[in-house]
Parts: structure tokens; C-alpha cells; sequence
């Protein structure tokens, strides 16, 4: 229920998923309206998106770089400079092979979202807007000049949904024009044109005098007992404490992902 309320891209959706949660736990709807619905609902959030639903890319990059947080700094500069020339690499590469009119996960998600509308009929259409009738009588209206569909999903993704699309046919507009440049392959191919090199050997280098001639010397900080940390330190937030994701299942009655796989029926 709350992922289906956060992912809702209607707000009248949105309500009905709320009711739900309010309906299944007080408690849980209180403490997700706390937090400020626009924080985590798509539907009610006022900026742009896309389909970006958390920005704790940290999550990632923190697995990312397990391999190498037990080395002295310098070494773990060098092991994230290593793979970031990795990832950017592979990156160009597949942006360049690309001779779509859009990018290749651009592609999937216009493929599905015409898809989910087989069986719509155009109802009426103007110069630049249409009303898409779907297969049980559901009435969008999209104005392609705005970028915009009824549904919500082409204004809060930026791609067109499948009504878009339909009226996109009917008028002879390619697909890819109604997209917004940041989704655009050349745009995609400019992203990774900067080149990050693999780290060089430092005898290889001038110094600049200049550095030679500065004191820098260790920060001045106390080092605490036994051995460094190799896990990280949960953040609030994170797994088991008050606040987190796991916390609101519990609220709702749910057991965790994990707790299914650890605890089959
Ligand atoms: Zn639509």
C-alpha cells in the first residue's frame, strides 16, 4: 500500500492508497505524514523527478567501494579513480553504439507503455491534443504542445505514455520529439564525452614547487580503540531503527523482504 501510494502518479490514486493505509494503521499514516507526504510521494512532489524515486545514490557507492575501504586513503583515491574510468568507460562505449532514435532504456519504457494501452481508441483529436478512450471506457486527455497527459505519467517522467504515443501516431510526431533533451541519446553520448584516465604513477609528475614547500601534516584527531570499523555505522533511517522503511512495514503488518527469505512458510 505504500509503495503503491508513493508510485502513484495521480493524486486522486494517491488519496485512495492513503485511505488504505489509514484505514489498515492509524499509526503508519500519522508517522508517514510526518515525515511530509511530498517527500516521499510522486504524485504530490512539486519539482521534476523523472523516474527517480531516492537520492541515496551514497547506498550504492558505499557497496561499490567494499572492495577498497580497508586501504590507506591515497590507495582507496586511486581504487574509486579505477572505477570510475571503468564505469564511464563502459558507459561511452554503449552510448555510442547506440543508433536509436532514443536511448535503450527510453525504449523499454515506451515499448510497455504502448502496451498498456492496447485497445484505447482515439476519441476526438485538435490540432495538438487528443482524448484516448481506454478498453473500459477510461477517458485520457493529452496535449502533446505541453508535454502533457491526464494520467500524469508523461508530465512526471518526461516520456510519453502510451496515450501520448497514440495521439503521437495519429498526428505523424515521431515518439523521440516529444522526449525532453535530457532524455535524448546525443545528450546521453555528451554525458560520458570527458574522459576520466586511470591514475599514473606519481614519479612520473613535476611537482610544482610550491607543493613541496607546504607543511601539511596529519589531521588532529584522536584514533579510537581496536581496529578501524569495515562495516558502516547505519545512519538513521537505516535497517532495525526508529524511522525506517522496515519500521513502517511493521506498522502495516507486513513482514520484511528479508524475513520472507529467512522465514519461509
Ligand atoms: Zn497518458
Amino acid at each position: 500500500m505504500v509503495v503503491s501510494a508513493a508510485f502513484a502518479f495521480r493524486v486522486g490514486g494517491f488519496r485512495k492508497f492513503y485511505a488504505d493505509i489509514t484505514t489498515a494503521s492509524p499509526e503508519c499514516a500519522r508517522y508517514l505524514h510526518k515525515i511530509g507526504i511530498a517527500h516521499w510521494a510522486r504524485a504530490h512532489f512539486p519539482e521534476e523527478r523523472y523516474n527517480l524515486m531516492t537520492s541515496n545514490a551514497a547506498e550504492q557507492l558505499n557497496k561499490a567501494l567494499r572492495g577498497g575501504r580497508k586501504s590507506p586513503i591515497m590507495e582507496l583515491l586511486k581504487f574509486v579513480q579505477d572505477m570510475m574510468t571503468r564505469w564511464f568507460n563502459a558507459r561511452r562505449n554503449k552510448s555510442l553504439r547506440n543508433r536509436g532514435s532514443c536511448t535503450p532504456e527510453v525504449d523499454k519504457v515506451l515499448t510497455a507503455n504502448l502496451a498498456a494501452c492496447k485497445g484505447s481508441r482515439i476519441n476526438s483529436i485538435s490540432s495538438w491534443s487528443a482524448q484516448i478512450v481506454g478498453p473500459f471506457g477510461e477517458k485520457h486527455q493529452v496535449m502533446l504542445k505541453e508535454k502533457r497527459c491526464s494520467c500524469r505519467v508523461f508530465d512526471k517522467l518526461k516520456i510519453p505514455c502510451g496515450h501520448a504515443m497514440m495521439a503521437a501516431d495519429r498526428l505523424g510526431i515521431s515518439y523521440s520529439s516529444l522526449l525532453v533533451n535530457t532524455l535524448k541519446p546525443s545528450i546521453w553520448v555528451d554525458t560520458y564525452e570527458e574522459l576520466i584516465t586511470p591514475p599514473e604513477d606519481a614519479v612520473d609528475y613535476d611537482m610544482p614547487p610550491t607543493v613541496g614547500e607546504k607543511n601539511v601534516m596529519p589531521p588532529n584527531t584522536k584514533r579510537p580503540p581496536g581496529r578501524p570499523k569495515e562495516i558502516r555505522i547505519p545512519s538513521t533511517g537505516c535497517k532495525g531503527q526508529k524511522g525506517s522503511a522496515e519500521q513502517v512495514l511493521t506498522m502495516l503488518g507486513c513482514r520484511t523482504q528479508q524475513d520472507q527469505l529467512q522465514k519461509p512458510d
